[in-house]
């Protein structure tokens, strides 16, 4: 097993760990927690779907070239496995912890299966995955689309970085006040995001990773 797929695994076993701990009351509370999130995901999905799925298909999954899920450790946020933990069963999550404890035979992402991505919610960075050439001539013939499309960043943004209170930071609390930590908790400990939070005024100005209140 990797180092990339010990963290992984690492981190959903915290996650199941700590779901587990805070009931099903809790799990219902982060559920309408995430709302908001995975309205915004779903408008991405269809989007792509839309504008995208004709020269992707053909341009990567035709051709076999594909850039996407091709390198064999992506970023991933400790907030997209709770997601994810959130909006999959128990047999997917065992599922997920069988494939991160095999070896990765191929030079691709250790969750592309057969059938596509293992995720039940894909990491965000993956979601938000466009390679240039796709941007480049879907927006060169419909250049709206890039308004709409740099839209949706500023949307992705607005959960996940922490220049103002977000969904991602308030994740990694619910479980960092469960006394679990991560080390893919980026925006609690990752010392770039931390500086973030403390420009905008999200830190105490004494610094450091945020300390669980509970
Ligand atoms: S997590 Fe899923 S979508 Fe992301 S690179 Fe891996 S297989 Fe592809």
């Amino acid at each position: 097993m990797s180092d990339y797929q010990r963290e992984q695994l690492d981190t959903l076993k915290t996650v199941r760990q700590g779901l587990l701990r805070i009931k099903a009351g809790g799990r219902q509370r982060l559920r309408e927690q995430i709302q908001p999130y995975m309205a915004f995901r779903q408008t991405v999905d269809r989007f792509l779907q839309r504008h995208f799925s004709g020269i992707c298909t053909r341009t990567c999954y035709d051709s076999k070239t594909s850039a996407c899920c091709s390198k064999d450790g992506i970023i991933t946020f400790f907030a997209d496995t709770v997601v994810n933990a959130l909006n999959s069963t128990a047999t997917q999550l065992d599922h997920l912890e069988t494939i991160l404890r095999r070896k990765n035979a191929g030079h691709r992402c250790i969750y592309l299966g057969p059938d596509g991505c293992l995720w039940s919610v894909r990491p965000v960075v993956c979601a938000m995955f466009l390679c240039d050439r796709a941007m480049d001539t879907v927006f060169e013939k419909e250049p709206d689309l890039k308004s709409r499309w740099e839209a949706l960043r500023r949307q992705e943004r607005g959960f996940k970085w922490p220049d103002r209170p977000v969904l991602f930071d308030d994740l990694e609390k619910a479980f960092l006040n469960l006394g679990l930590r991560s080390s893919l908790m980026h925006l609690n400990f990752s010392p770039g995001l931390l500086n973030v939070k403390r420009k905008a005024g999200l830190l105490d100005p004494s610094g450091g990773p945020a300390v669980p209140t509970a």
